[in-house]
Order: structure tokens, then C-alpha cells, then sequence
């Protein structure tokens, strides 16, 4: 168990040293932002989206290690899903760093797990999940976490 929870540590770190899909997208079609003002973490998260389908997607910002890995971590594994399939990933992605529950697939998503024993931690990780959820649906104002 331990040596799990090293390899997400691991995870957890190279993503944020290394951020996948980072700065903007200039083809995008959708973007919001969303803060976190806890921790100071700060997002926006840009979409190009072809009908359904997510195309392209990445992210910019400036905040803790497990918000940006979390951005990070995102962006990959949406890239190419459906609308339908995102707002899917993002249930599963919220029932397990709230409620510990790890029934969905979540694929490298499930790094963030021990994210629930930390309360203060959960909006980090949900950040970028937020904001998402307010780039599909085009809101005009910026997401809290508050
Ligand atoms: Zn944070």
C-alpha cells in the first residue's frame, strides 16, 4: 500500500514539474476561469469543442502541486471524450476525493485518492474540474471554490 501511494506522490510531482497541455489554446471555442482563494490557486481552462467532442483542451495557471497535476492530469485524460463522458469523469473524479469512493475507472485519475483524508486539499484537486464544468457550460462568471 505503500509503495502505491509513493508511485502517486511520483505522479502527483512529475505533473506538476512537467504540466501536460499547458498555456493557451488559440483554436478554443470555450474557456473559463476559476480561483481558489483557500490555497490561492488560480485556472483557466480552455476547450475547443467539435460538437460533442472534445478536441483540444488545456490549461493555464498558477497554484499548488495537486491543483496543477490535477489540471494536468485532466486535460489528459479528457482529450478526445465526449461532453457526456467529461461530466461522467467528473462525478467519479468528485465521489472519490470527497467520499473515498473508487467505483468509476478513473485510470491515473485515482493518484489523487488520499486527497479526502485532507479536506483543504479537495478543492485543489476539484479546481480544475469546476472549471470545466463552467467552460462546457459557457458561465460568464469566474468559479469560486467559495
Ligand atoms: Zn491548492
Amino acid at each position: 500500500m505503500s509503495d502505491l501511494r509513493d508511485l502517486y506522490q511520483e505522479v502527483i510531482l512529475d505533473h506538476n514539474r512537467r504540466p501536460r497541455n499547458f498555456g493557451p489554446l488559440p483554436e478554443a471555442n470555450h474557456q473559463a476561469e476559476g480561483n481558489n482563494p483557500l490555497c490561492g490557486d488560480r485556472i483557466t481552462v480552455y476547450l475547443d469543442l467539435e460538437g460533442d467532442r472534445i478536441r483540444g483542451i488545456s490549461f493555464q495557471g498558477a497554484g499548488c502541486a495537486i491543483s496543477t497535476a490535477s489540471a494536468s492530469l485532466m486535460t489528459e485524460a479528457l482529450k478526445g471524450r465526449s461532453v457526456e463522458e467529461a461530466r461522467h469523469l467528473f462525478h467519479g473524479f468528485h465521489e472519490m476525493v470527497t467520499k473515498g469512493e473508487e467505483g468509476e475507472d478513473l485510470g491515473k485519475l485515482a493518484v489523487f485518492t488520499g486527497v479526502r483524508e485532507y479536506p483543504m486539499r479537495v478543492k485543489c484537486a476539484t479546481l480544475a474540474w469546476h472549471t470545466l464544468m463552467a467552460a462546457l457550460d459557457q458561465k460568464d462568471q469566474p468559479v469560486t471554490t467559495e
